[in-house]
C-alpha cells in the first residue's frame, strides 16, 4: 500500500522506548516477504510459521522484540539496515529463540507483578477491550509507551541473551542459513554499549551485547561460514527492503537507485512507488504494469497498482485492481481493507461494508480499516455500528475518553446482549 497505512496503536505519549509514533506498517507484500524469510527459522525453532507472524513497527531506530508466541516485531529501521537475508533471519531466529526458550513466559509473569506498580492496567485493558478478546499484540505496543516498566518487560537478561544466541545459531545452521549473518547484525551494535542511553538503539538496551557474547557467536558461526545464500531468500529480502525504502526515502533517491535493484520486477515496483509518490500516475502505472508482465499472478503487485489508482482518485479502476488482487489472494485482510476502501470511495457502500467487515474479522489491527468501516456504516445509516467501530478505533489508539464516549453512544443504540453490544461493553469496561 502506498501510504503504508499506519495502523496506529496506543500512543499514550511519554517516554517511548518502542513507540514514539507507536504504529505498525501494514503492507501485505512486505509481510509476505518477512514471513518467507522467517519460515525456515521458525520451523527449526519448533514454532509454526502460520501462527507466528512478523510485523513491522514504523520506527527508524533499530529494534526487534517479542511479547507472545504470535508476533515478532521488527522496526523498519532494522529491516532497512540489513544487507542480506541472513542478517534479518538472524534477528528473527534470535527473537524466535526467546519464544521457544520460554523467556516470554517469564516476561508475562513479570507483567503480572508489575501491572499495578507500573499502571499497566489501562494499557492492558485498552488492548483487550479494543481487540475483542485478541489483544496481546496491541498490549505489547501499549506497554511500549510505558517507559521504565516497558524496559523491564521487554529486556532480556545476559543469560537469556546467550541462550537465545546459541539456539538461534542452531536454527540457522539446521535450516541451511549462513550463521555469519548474526555476526554481521551484532557488528551494527558493537560499541553502542559505551554510548549514552539516548544515543543507543533500543535493541542494545533490551538485548545486552557484551564482548563475550560477540566472541561466542563468532566462534560458533565461523564453523559454518561456507553455507551459500538461498536465491529465493535473497529475492524476498531485496523485495522487502526495496519496497520499504521506496516508501520511506524521497522519490528522487529511489529513482536514482532503481537500476541497482536485485531483479527487473523489483526495479519496476520501486519505480512505480517513487513515481506514484511524486504524483506521476502515468509513469507509475506503466512501471507496475511492467512488473506485472514479469509476474502476472502476483497479488501484491496488483495491490500496489490498485493503491496507485486510489492515490490518484481513480476509484473504480482501483476497485477493479483490488478485485484482481483479492481473487489472487482471497484471505488477505490488508488487501480486503484496500478493496473495501476503494469501493467506499467509489460510492458502492453496501459492497464496501461487506468487504470491510470481512477484513475486520480477519485482522482488526488496522485503524485505517476501522475508520473506513465507520464511514461505511454512517453512509448506510447504521449509526450505532458506526459509533462502535469508532470507539474501537479510539481504544486501539489509546484515546480512552473518546473511545468510551462513542462506545456509550453505540451501546444505547444496539440490542442489549447482542455481540455488537458486548463489543461496546468491552470498550466501556476499560479501566
Ligand atoms: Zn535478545
Amino acid at each position: 500500500m502506498l501510504s503504508l497505512r499506519l495502523a496506529a496503536f496506543v500512543s499514550l505519549s511519554t517516554c517511548a522506548q518502542i513507540a514514539q509514533s507507536a504504529g505498525l506498517l501494514r503492507d501485505s507484500d512486505i509481510e509476505e516477504g518477512l514471513s518467507r524469510l522467517a519460515a525456515p527459522v521458525l520451523i527449526a525453532a519448533g514454532l509454526s510459521p502460520v501462527s507466528t507472524k512478523v510485523l513491522v513497527v514504523d520506527d527508524d531506530r533499530l529494534n526487534a522484540f517479542v511479547i507472545d508466541r504470535r508476533y515478532i516485531f521488527l522496526h523498519s529501521g532494522l529491516i532497512l539496515r540489513s544487507k542480506t537475508p541472513e542478517m534479518l533471519q538472524s534477528v528473527i531466529a534470535h527473537e524466535a529463540a526467546h519464544i521457544a526458550n520460554g523467556h516470554i513466559a517469564r516476561r508475562r509473569q513479570a507483567l503480572q507483578l508489575s501491572r499495578n506498580a507500573a499502571n499497566f492496567g489501562t494499557a492492558l485493558a485498552v488492548a483487550v477491550g479494543a481487540a475483542s478478546g485478541s489483544g496481546e499484540a496491541a498490549t505489547g505496543i501499549a506497554l511500549g509507551v510505558r517507559g521504565s516498566a516497558t524496559r523491564k518487560f521487554l529486556s532480556h537478561s545476559r543469560a537469556e541473551e546467550s541462550s537465545a544466541d546459541q539456539s538461534a545459531l542452531g536454527y540457522m545452521v539446521r535450516s541451511g542459513i549462513n550463521p555469519m549473518g548474526m555476526v554481521d547484525t551484532l557488528d551494527i551494535f558493537v560499541g553502542q554499549e559505551n554510548l549514552v542511553v539516548g544515543r543507543q538503539d533500543p535493541y542494545v538496551r533490551s538485548h545486552p551485547l557484551t564482548r563475550d557474547r560477540m566472541r561466542s557467536v563468532e566462534t560458533m558461526a565461523m564453523a559454518h561460514d561456507d553455507l551459500p545464500s538461498d536465491p529465493d531468500m535473497v529475492y524476498w529480502h531485496a523485495r522487502v527492503v526495496g519496497k520499504l525504502s521506496a516508501f520511506q526515502r524521497a522519490p528522487s533517491w529511489t529513482l536514482g537507485r532503481v537500476k541497482d535493484s536485485h531483479t527487473e520486477d523489483i526495479k519496476h515496483m520501486r519505480s512505480a512507488i517513487a513515481h506514484g509518490r511524486a504524483g506521476n500516475l502515468t509513469s507509475a502505472i506503466q512501471s507496475i504494469d511492467r512488473a506485472l508482465s514479469l509476474r502476472p499472478d502476483d497479488p501484491f503487485y496488483q495491490d500496489l497498482k490498485a493503491e496507485l489508482y486510489m492515490r490518484n482518485r481513480a476509484f473504480s479502476d482501483s476497485a477493479r485492481a483490488y478485485k484482481k488482487a483479492h481473487d489472487l489472494r482471497p484471505k488477505d485482510a490488508i488487501i480486503l481493507a484496500g478493496y473495501g476502501r476503494a469501493l467506499l470511495a467509489d460510492g458502492k457502500f453496501s459492497r464496501a461494508l461487506d468487504i470491510l467487515e470481512q477484513a475486520r474479522v480477519r485482522d482488526f489491527r488496522n485503524s485505517a480499516l476501522l475508520r473506513d468501516l465507520g464511514v461505511a456504516y454512517s453512509k448506510l445509516g447504521k449509526h450505532a455500528m458506526a459509533s462502535l467501530v469508532t470507539a474501537e478505533r479510539y481504544a486501539l489508539r489509546g484515546r480512552i475518553k473518546d473511545a468510551k464516549m462513542h462506545a456509550n453512544r453505540a451501546a444505547a443504540g444496539l440490542p442489549v446482549g447482542s455481540p455488537s453490544w458486548q463489543r461496546a461493553q468491552d470498550v466501556i469496561d476499560i479501566r
